[in-house]
């Protein structure tokens, strides 16, 4: 109950327990470093905060090159980033209605017609295609104390072409919207447009410009064999002493339960 928004708050709760302070609303700029070795941050503040180590779950390609003053690093480890394959970009709509749709389930899955194309234009053509398919979910399903009395609150989630598709999301996200309603107006949510009270969404520029994901990528880099493992980015930082990274890009993975276990291999290793 509370969804994921509830983990966040066991862990704050956790956190004060075991007096570790908590700073809010601040964005590290840089990492300090000495020689080889990660000695503090920068904040968005030009504040310096130092530090034994330095924990870091951004998403490390876009760490490695925006937050270490563009310092060079060895060829295979150039190599590595370059080469890299990043996951689909993601376009979140949120919406509240002020009807109930009791008989649609907490998660559903909807396939287009062509979901080989889809596909493909997604991760090869890099284009947006009318044939979508979405996962819709529907918190209220199953925790009422998510929206208002005799409300509904959703996401309906389409997969799309990261950034590196050059799509000019301040047109497109108003199109998909659009696209989007229309669908589930025709199959699981009659009547929608009428009923919605409040909505936003969020396309692969939040991802790239506020959550700072390489590409705008939702997954962070795509979970292929090749890049799977050791072949992630380590949770120690294979170039500086004093970082780690935890979280998507990272050993073992994208999703909630990933990237909860990456911060428990961690605590292993420092
Ligand atoms: C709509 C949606 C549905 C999903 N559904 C599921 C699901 O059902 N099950 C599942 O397992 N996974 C799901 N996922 C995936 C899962 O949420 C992610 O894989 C996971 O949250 C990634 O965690 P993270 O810690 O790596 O990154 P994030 O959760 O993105 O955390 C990184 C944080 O670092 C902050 N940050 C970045 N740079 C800086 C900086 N310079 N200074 C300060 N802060 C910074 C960002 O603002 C962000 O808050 C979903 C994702 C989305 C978007």
């Amino acid at each position: 109950m509370g969804g994921t928004g509830q983990i966040i708050k066991g862990f704050e709760k956790l956190m004060l327990e075991e007096d570790v302070a908590i700073i809010k609303g601040k964005e590290v700029k840089n990492l300090l470093t000495e020689n080889k070795r990660v000695v503090g941050v920068v904040t968005s503040e030009d504040e310096e905060i130092k530090a034994d180590n330095v924990v870091c779950n951004a998403d490390p390609p876009g760490v490695y090159s925006k937050m270490l003053n563009n310092q060079k690093y060895n060829t295979l480890f150039n190599w590595k980033i370059n080469r890299m394959e990043y996951s689909m970009g993601l376009f979140v709509y949120y919406f509240g209605t002020k009807k109930k749709y009791e008989n649609v389930e907490h998660h559903t899955i909807k396939f287009g017609d062509k979901y080989k194309e889809h596909l493909d234009d997604i991760f090869v053509n890099k284009k947006l295609n009318n044939d979508i398919s979405y996962y819709l979910h529907r918190p209220t399903a199953t925790d009422s104390s998510m929206a208002p009395k005799d409300h509904d609150c959703f996401y309906v989630l389409v997969p799309v072409p990261n950034n590196k598709s050059g799509i000019d999301w301040s047109v497109e996200g108003e199109n998909l919207k659009k696209l989007v309603i229309d669908k589930m107006e025709k199959s699981l949510l009659p009547n929608l447009r009428e009923n919605i009270v409040d909505d936003f969404y969020l396309t692969p520029d939040y991802f790239e410009n506020e959550l700072n994901t390489k590409y705008g990528s939702g997954f962070s880099i795509q979970p292929k064999f090749s890049q799977s493992a050791y072949f992630r980015f380590h949770n120690k930082s294979e170039v500086y002493d004093g970082l780690y990274f935890v979280g998507a890009g990272t050993h073992p993975g994208a999703g909630v339960p990933g990237v909860l276990s990456s911060a428990k291999v961690l605590d292993k290793i420092l």
